[in-house]
C-alpha cells in the first residue's frame, strides 16, 4: 500500500514550488525525489519517505486544555525527525534512551511525539511510547530530576522529597 498525502490534507505547502520539483531539497513542503529527512524515496509529489510522512503526520493523543487536538508544528518536527535519524541502523532514536524506535503504533518502542516542555510545540522530540508514558505531563526538568531520584532510592539510597515534582494543583484540604 502505498501512502500519499491526500489533496485536503491541512497541510499546505509552507512554500510554493509544486509544479518546479528540482533536482535539489526544497524548503519544508516542497517536493523532492529523496525525503528530506532520511534520504530514502520519497512519496511522488512529497518531501517525505512514507514512514517519515507518518510520523510526521502522526496524531498525538493528548488534547490541550480546551480538549481541542493539538495542532503540531511542522518545521519544528521536521528538525526532531531530523536530528534523531540514526543512517547507520535506517531508524529514529529515542530523545530520553537513544533506543531503536519502531514506526508502527502500540509498541513499547514506537515513535511518539513528546513535548520537552508541556504545551511547547517547537519543544517536541520522539521518545518511545513507554517513555512518553512515564514522563506524563513533567516538564523536562522535573522527569530528569524524579528518574534520578528514584534511581538513587533502587540503589538502596533515600529519595528526597524535592525529587517529586510540585502539584500543578493544590492538594485537597491543603
Ligand atoms: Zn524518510
Amino acid at each position: 500500500m502505498t501512502i500519499r498525502p491526500s489533496s485536503d490534507d491541512d497541510e499546505s505547502p509552507l512554500e510554493g514550488g509544486h509544479e518546479h520539483a528540482g533536482e535539489v531539497p526544497g524548503p519544508l513542503g516542497t517536493p523532492s525525489p529523496w525525503c528530506n529527512v532520511c534520504g530514502r524515496d520519497s512519496i511522488p509529489g512529497s518531501y517525505l519517505c512514507p514512514e517519515c510522512w507518518r510520523l510526521m503526520h502522526r496524531v498525538e493523543s493528548r488534547r490541550d486544555e480546551q480538549g481541542n487536538p493539538r495542532h503540531p508544528d511542522r518545521p519544528a518536527r521536521l528538525n526532531a525527525l531530523r536530528a534523531q535519524w540514526d543512517p547507520m541502523i535506517e531508524a529514529f532514536r529515542c530523545f530520553y534512551s537513544d533506543i531503536p524506535l519502531v514506526t508502527e503504533p502500540g509498541h513499547r518502542r514506537s515513535a511518539t511525539w513528546e513535548h520537552r516542555t508541556p504545551r511547547d510545540e517547537l519543544s517536541v522530540v520522539l521518545v518511545a511510547d513507554l517513555v512518553n508514558k512515564m514522563k506524563g505531563d513533567m516538564t523536562d526538568p522535573e522527569f530528569r530530576r524524579l528518574v534520578a531520584g528514584l534511581a538513587r532510592r533502587f540503589a538502596g539510597g533515600v529519595f528526597d522529597e524535592d525529587d517529586f515534582p510540585p502539584e500543578k494543583r493544590a492538594l485537597p484540604g491543603r
